[in-house]
């Protein structure tokens, strides 16, 4: 049978449901180059105004596994666990909790993405360590897998290709914040790479893709039905995306706050970060069948991060992917953002703290874009803080003579200052260990 991808255009267009047949010949067109950009950016962009049934996202995740192949990694007996995040500012966990879910036993099979709109991504954020090599092929990934139970890799040419041209689309066509697209992307991923469990970070709030929680909630929903439709394990979690996690935003500077906590240094600024990943970890511990409960794999988690179990196979694993974390490059430029008035810290546009970082080319605008792996935002201050007139908010790092005031601009606009105090925000929202139950 053969399809006009103008009629599935209009189809979507007019909020009709596409036929699994439909989906699939968008899919493997556009996988083999037979359909142009600017058609698949039409149809992803009525798929944000109209949305998928719950059919057509089972579609679109079948139709992205079988762009490309299923990573077998049946040489390992464990159970293998990942964790992935539907996008946020400064969120950096993936960095700590690879090394201390690995150091409790657990094969985590890492496999990451670039920067998405205005969030970052794990792939850049390892490459901002010199030498890091993220490009890895299927073998040498389980080889590393089995040696050190972790592995971080970005997508291979073999794992969904069509979802690794489909993100790097939506990246710069405003197409990222749907249900179906994010569930398929991430989904279609994480089952073809071989996993048997799966532990979801999906944030919430200004800095998210999913605003409320209504949508988090929602979102959570769908990515578990799919998980489970496959056969795996996926815990959810739904987690306060309304202001940058943790100090840093920006590749090298987000590498060095994770070497920090491995290091169980702690401070006020990034004690959320902390805190996220180790509970993540506990959950990826259970998960993994290493802990009889979350409480249990939550202690171990701890543990490992405070007796330097965890930093030291980081170091192992970076050190095997070429990077070395001495040579970490640093800015030359600091720059400074100061409160215009006195009174407490109400609210942030995260959204518009991760486009600053856009301009400061921590991010990219189009998919050429290179990004400059010592720029970004140090945010000093959290919602609920006090702060006196000509306090630092944020200083953004850049190299010497870089232009920064877009960044500075947006920086002066995006926190808003009230009299009244304004209560600490809650970092885990809820927690869903099925989609039949909900905890919390
Ligand atoms: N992460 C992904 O892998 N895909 C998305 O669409 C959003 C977040």
């Amino acid at each position: 049978m053969t399809f006009l991808m103008t009629e599935i255009i209009r189809k979507k267009r007019d909020g009709l449901t596409l036929t699994a047949q439909e989906i699939e010949h968008f899919i493997s067109g556009y996988s083999k180059g037979d359909i142009p950009d600017y058609q698949v950016s039409a149809l992803l962009m009525a798929t944000v105004l109209k949305g998928m049934t719950t059919e057509e996202t089972h579609a679109l995740t079948d139709s992205m596994i079988q762009s490309g192949i299923r990573a077998d990694l049946s040489a390992i007996q464990d159970l293998k666990v990942d964790k992935h995040s539907t996008g946020g500012v400064g969120d950096k966990t993936s960095l700590i909790l690879g090394p201390i879910v690995a150091a409790a036993g657990v094969p985590v099979p890492m496999m990451s993405g670039r920067g998405l709109g205005h969030t970052g991504g794990t792939l850049d954020k390892l490459e901002s360590i010199p030498g890091f090599n993220t490009q890895l092929s299927l073998s040498e990934f389980l080889r590393q897998l089995q040696k050190n139970k972790l592995c971080f890799i970005g997508q291979t040419k073999e794992i969904c290709p069509a979802d690794k041209k489909l993100y790097a689309l939506r990246d710069v066509t405003g197409t990222v914040p749907s249900v179906p697209l994010i569930c398929a992307s991430i989904m279609s991923k994480k089952i073809a790479e071989g996993i048997d469990a799966l532990v979801l970070d999906v944030k919430c709030g200004s800095g998210a893709f999913m605003k409320n929680r209504k949508d988090a909630a929602q979102l959570a929903l769908s990515l578990q039905l799919v998980g489970e439709r496959a056969g795996k394990k996926v815990l959810a979690f739904i987690t306060d995306m309304s202001q940058p996690l943790g100090l840093y935003c920006g590749n090298a500077l987000e590498v060095q706050e994770c070497i920090s906590i491995l290091k169980n240094e702690k401070r006020m600024e990034w004690a959320d970060t902390r805190e996220l990943s180790l509970q993540l970890s506990g959950a990826m511990i259970w998960a993994g069948g290493k802990a009889q409960s979350f409480e249990a794999g939550l202690l171990k988690a701890e543990e490992l991060l405070a007796n330097g179990s965890a930093f030291e196979l980081f170091e192992r694993v970076c050190s095997e992917q070429g990077g070395d974390l001495k040579q970490l490059p640093k800015a030359t430029q600091i720059t400074e953002i100061t409160a215009l008035e006195s009174g407490c810290i109400h609210s942030m546009d995260t959204e518009k703290i991760g486009i600053a970082g856009i301009f400061l080319k921590a991010g990219r605008q189009i998919m050429s874009d290179v990004i400059d792996p010592v720029s970004g935002i140090e945010c000093l201050l959290k919602i609920g803080d006090a702060v006196q007139k000509g306090q630092v908010l944020f200083k953004i790092h850049s190299r010497s003579g870089m232009d920064v005031q877009e960044s500075q601009k947006l920086l002066q606009s995006c926190v808003s200052i009230k009299p009244a105090p304004t209560p600490k925000v809650e970092l885990i929202i809820e927690k869903q260990w099925s989609s039949k139950r909900n905890i919390q």
